[in-house]
């Protein structure tokens, strides 16, 4: 008799992986991990970092183990030292505490996350209320509330529209984090018009390439596969965003791992479709790892499915840039 309640046991033939592309790295991350990395050829150990530069465990470790020293708060930074500001952004107090305290510092956030910062202070200048869509506690959050305190309000989603109060409903725009969903942002957005009319968009997307890429792409591959691997930690944003849009999508799950060795084997019961993809803090090699779990279980090569390609390079921090050029220009002469 057929236990009905027994996983099917699949054929190699039927199995099948997919993996995401543009997955992984983007040009923000990218640049603040070789910020740090040369700060340490630099300037040497240990340099300092407020935050985790980018929300990536595996990075971070490693980065640590080079003789980074993360901090949560500049009072933990001794006077003179270097400090790295992560790609998430900081409030403009903290750059005055640094200064206050005779910090060298070096500021890796993202261009893109310093793009909405300036769209906060102009709004705020020109004394808009200004809704910002995120999460609360996120890092980026933070600093970009911190340039413009008196004029913006957070919103988590649709459910925190009802009770903002602002001085003018035809004076109203809306920003947002820059690794939010890009689907619940816009259900809160309509929530946000059907309120005030005549709210204002951001004057271009603040979601960034990177997030709506990861996200497209696996979209295209979720849509009825068995199983979706999200590599990415736990406190990364869009990682955490591309779990939901895979489900969203219709993955019949969708799980995150930091790397392979948290998949559960009991998540392969009967699956014959895994897509993979991984958050924009990932470094490759845990993908890697992923796919070589997956292929000692008998899954094939995975078959790459790209639904746009990307280019985007970010030149270093200017101060660092200065200080290397400095460097070059001093071997040059010894
Ligand atoms: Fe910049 Fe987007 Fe990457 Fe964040 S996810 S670091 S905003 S490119």
């Amino acid at each position: 008799m057929v236990d009905l309640a027994a996983p099917r046991v699949l054929s190699d033939t039927e199995k099948q992986v997919l993996l995401a592309s543009p997955r992984g790295y983007c040009a923000g991350v990218d640049r603040a991990v070789i910020t740090v990395e040369k700060a340490l050829d630099l300037y040497g150990a240990p340099v300092y970092v407020r935050k985790e530069i980018v929300h990536n465990k595996h990075v971070v470790d490693d980065l640590r183990r080079r003789g980074a020293i993360f901090v949560d708060e500049l009072d933990q930074v001794p006077t003179g030292e270097t400090v790295v500001f992560s790609a998430h952004g900081v409030a403009p107090a903290v750059h005055a505490d640094a200064a206050v305290r005779g910090l060298k510092t070096i500021d890796a956030t993202c261009p893109l996350v310093t793009k909405v910062h300036h769209e906060a202070v102009r709004f705020a200048r020109e004394d808009y209320d200004i809704v910002l869509v995120g999460h609360a506690g996120h890092e980026e959050v933070e600093g970009t509330m911190g340039e413009a305190p008196d004029h913006i309000q957070l919103v988590e989603g649709p459910a925190d529209v009802a009770t903002l109060e602002v001085r003018d409903p035809k004076r109203v725009v809306w920003l947002s984090q820059t690794t939010l969903s890009v689907d619940e942002t816009m259900a809160t957005v309509d929530a946000l018009r059907a309120r005030f009319p005549e709210l204002i968009d951001p004057p271009s997307d603040d979601i960034c390439y990177a997030t709506q890429n990861r996200q497209l792409a696996i979209k295209e591959i979720a849509v009825g596969v068995d199983l979706v691997i999200v590599v990415g930690s736990r406190n990364s944003s869009n990682t955490m965003r591309l779990v939901d849009v895979a489900l969203e999508s219709g993955a019949g799950a969708a799980h995150r791992v930091d790397d392979a060795s948290e998949i559960r084997e009991e998540w392969l019961d009967g699956v014959a479709s895994v897509s993979v993809t991984s958050g924009a803090s990932v470094p490759e090699s845990l993908v890697e790892g992923v796919l070589s779990w997956l292929a000692e279980r008998g899954y094939p090569d995975a078959r790459a499915v790209t639904s746009a390609e990307e280019s985007l390079v970010f030149a270093l921090p200017p101060e660092l840039r200065r200080d290397l050029k400095a460097a070059a220009a001093a071997s040059s002469r010894a």
